[in-house]
């Protein structure tokens, strides 16, 4: 039996996805800046999908950019918010995604902005009155919070609403990578008055290397990637076409099964917790997975034996994909940085089991049955 719990690291793409995306491969070859028909009729549709992109999360259609993916719309958002808005104070956690916190270091470093690190639990969570404090002590600054809204290696989500609120009550910009949530959960971002947020197709059964930015409209930001005017002077190079069909339809399907989706995989990932605990008392959780977790990921340690080197591979023999993460996990791994950044037991192997609509309860039985076979000695 084959079984793909990896999806935090992507999704398979869906194939109602790949029936969209055919006849644009097929048909749409003009460039979109081309004044023939060609070229404009591959306008009109990366203007639609711009359209009911926006329409999903309550954004203007100017308000979307669509870029290479979740890691360009991160460097977009801290580069552009240094270079543009006066930004010189970013306050991030040390257990950001490696695209937000590498970048704010090399932005530290190489323009001489402030720094700083937000505290957080041993169970993950964002610490508020850390985040006020630091927002308190730069009131003089011009500061940018960026502050993924679920992590992807162990789940924890952040109070989106009351995090933008304490920004905006101290002046600051506010960015939440949604690279784990968007189509997971609704967005309204009027609502929420947040300032950008990043979206990435491939994590949501949607093709890799697409995804998008969002910039409230009172906020005017340069490009980064200088060339061409695509995305209205905000992103040069000639547009993914057949990426951004496949990202509106991903995210279209997303929208229309959001309910049976999250009470699908939500049941997954709690009867796995159960049949964990059930079954190898051994075992702890990282993060919170019962708390205000995202219900497709689960971090899960497992108790030392013989094989701590060769966990992943010995489940991948069995036909699991999985990811993992923590310093015995071999080789030039140097481990999770968000595994030691809540104090996990770095001596001990640790594994991210990460859910889709298309895993089912009998894959959870057949990992579980592997689990206990490999740990039949040692749990
Ligand atoms: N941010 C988070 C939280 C992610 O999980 C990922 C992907 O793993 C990224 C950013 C990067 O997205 P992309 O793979 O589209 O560059």
């Amino acid at each position: 039996m084959k079984v793909y719990l990896d999806n935090a690291a992507t999704t398979a793409i869906d194939p109602e996805v790949v029936q969209a995306m055919i006849p644009v491969l097929e048909k749409n070859y003009g460039n979109p800046s081309s004044i023939h028909s060609l070229g404009r009729e591959s306008r009109v549709i990366i203007e639609q999908a711009r359209k009911k992109v926006a329409s999903f999360i309550n954004a203007a259609p100017a308000e979307i950019f669509f870029t290479g993916g979740g890691t360009e719309a991160d460097n977009m958002v801290l580069r552009s918010a240094v270079q543009d808005l006066g930004v010189n104070h970013i306050i991030t956690s040390p257990i950001e995604h490696h695209a937000v916190i590498d970048t704010a270091e090399v932005v530290e470093k190489n323009q001489g902005i402030k720094l700083s690190l937000v505290k957080h639990d041993a169970q993950g969570y964002v610490d508020l009155n850390s985040l006020e404090q630091l927002l308190a002590e730069n009131k003089d600054r011009t500061t940018l919070v960026s502050l993924m809204h679920a992590n992807n290696e162990i789940g924890n989500r952040i109070p989106l609403k009351k995090v933008a609120d304490l920004c905006k009550q101290y002046g600051a910009y506010f960015h939440s990578d949604t690279v784990q949530t968007m189509c997971h959960y609704s967005f309204d971002v009027r609502e929420l008055d947040i300032d950008f947020l990043t979206c990435s197709a491939h994590k949501f059964h949607g093709p890799k290397g697409i995804g998008f930015l969002f910039v409230n409209q009172d906020i005017q930001i340069k490009p980064i990637i200088t060339g061409g005017a695509q995305e209205r002077n905000m992103r040069a190079g000639t547009e993914n076409i057949y990426g951004i069909v496949g990202l509106t339809k991903a995210m279209e399907i997303a929208y229309r099964d959001l309910d049976a989706h999250q009470k699908h995989v939500q049941g997954l990932k709690t009867y796995m917790i159960k049949q964990l605990k059930e079954n190898i008392p051994s075992i702890s959780f990282n993060g919170d997975p019962e708390g205000d977790s995202l219900y497709t990921v689960l971090n899960v340690t497992f108790p030392n034996s013989e094989m701590d080197e060769m966990l992943l591979y010995n489940f991948d023999i069995e036909g699991v994909c999985v990811s993992g993460g923590s310093a015995c996990s071999s080789g030039s791994n140097v481990g999770s940085h968000v595994l030691r950044g809540i104090g996990a037991d770095m001596t001990k192997p640790a594994i991210r089991f990460s859910f889709s609509k298309f895993n089912t309860k009998e894959e959870i039985d057949y990992t579980i049955k592997v689990i206990k076979e490999l740990f039949a000695v040692n749990a």
